[in-house]
């Protein structure tokens, strides 16, 4: 039979991209050819940082405790391809996301490579930051109103948009209205998840933990869509050529801000001024285009910066 003659080939290379083992990206100029494959940027092409020298931000409690502990905790994803991902070989972060983190590192007087990453899954992003097991987020997470209830965000840093991601060889799924009575995987507690349940309940909704076992779960015909924000999805699909596709146009705004302590006004308004002079200074541009821009997309103008008031 066709299916299980391909599927463990697919899911076999799709893991092992996913694993580490040494993957390349499947993108133009990445590599001469014979050159061995490699995950994620090379070493060089990435900022160097600047370290503001003599910053101090003693309004914010999160600062005062890191600067005391010498280094910051940052929540991180860590199977997003571009975006955030762990080398489960030497376990260093690498992604756009990552990035982020490490620019604002430098902006609030710590080194970058001082920051210690977390893996924290959709769901567990809010009590993460409530609870003090990080001291910020970045890891493709969407601003919103409910969202803002309990944590606080500066940003927003990227514009994304909700998508669907197909086998290659499914002609039937175009966009969200062609869901009805499909098996549909995104994340718990994501708001692609929260989207598809209000707006399109003809469709069968799965959940997991988190997108690449979504994925798994589309190689292997367990589902027949994984939705997620555009960025997200492009990754997987450069990283199983040939088995994914993503389809139709986003449908819906995802502004990507980094998540802080709700209360801790200070650090959200210093984090803003950060991504403002980085933009400015073309960190962020610099950032992309090692690691985001490598799935063939140019670098878009990032969106304005919400600096909304203190509640
Ligand atoms: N941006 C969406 C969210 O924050 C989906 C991606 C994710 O789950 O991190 O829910």
């Amino acid at each position: 039979m066709v299916r299980t003659t391909r599927v463990p080939a697919a899911l076999a290379l799709f893991t092992a991209l996913i694993g580490g083992a040494g993957a390349a990206f499947g993108v133009a100029g990445c590599g001469k050819e014979g050159s061995p494959p490699r995950k994620g940027p090379a070493a060089g092409t990435l900022p160097d940082y600047r370290v503001a020298r003599g910053f101090r931000l003693p309004a914010s409690p999160t600062w005062t405790r890191a600067r005391k502990r010498g280094h910051l905790v940052v929540g991180a994803k860590e199977d997003q391809p571009y975006l955030g991902e762990r080398d489960p070989a030497t376990g260093v972060y690498s992604g756009f996301d990552i990035e982020i983190a490490r620019m604002i590192s430098a902006s609030l007087g710590l080194a970058p490579k001082t920051v210690r990453f977390r893996t924290i899954a959709s769901a567990n992003r809010e009590t993460a930051l409530q609870n003090g097991q990080i001291d910020y987020y970045v890891g493709t997470y969407t601003i919103n109103d409910n969202r803002k209830r309990l944590v606080g965000f500066a940003g927003p840093y990227y514009m994304a948009g909700q998508s669907l991601l197909v086998r290659h060889d499914e002609n039937d799924v175009h966009g969200p209205q062609d869901l009805a009575g499909k098996r549909v995987c995104s994340a718990a507690g994501s708001t692609p998840y929260q989207r598809i349940r209000a707006d399109y309940p003809k469709a069968v909704l799965v959940a997991y933990d988190t997108y690449s076992v979504c994925v798994d779960n589309l190689l292997t015909y367990q589902v027949d869509a994984v939705t997620t924000d555009d960025a997200i999805l492009i990754g997987y699909a450069a990283k199983a050529p040939g088995e994914l596709k993503v389809v139709g146009r986003p449908f819906s705004k995802e502004p990507y801000g980094i998540g802080v302590p709700r209360g801790d006004t200070a650090l959200r308004f210093a984090m803003d001024d950060a991504l403002e002079a980085r933009e400015k200074n073309g960190d962020w541009k610099k950032a992309y285009e090692a690691t985001l821009g490598l799935s063939g997309v140019p670098a878009p103008t990032p969106p304005p910066i919400d600096r909304y008031p203190a509640s």
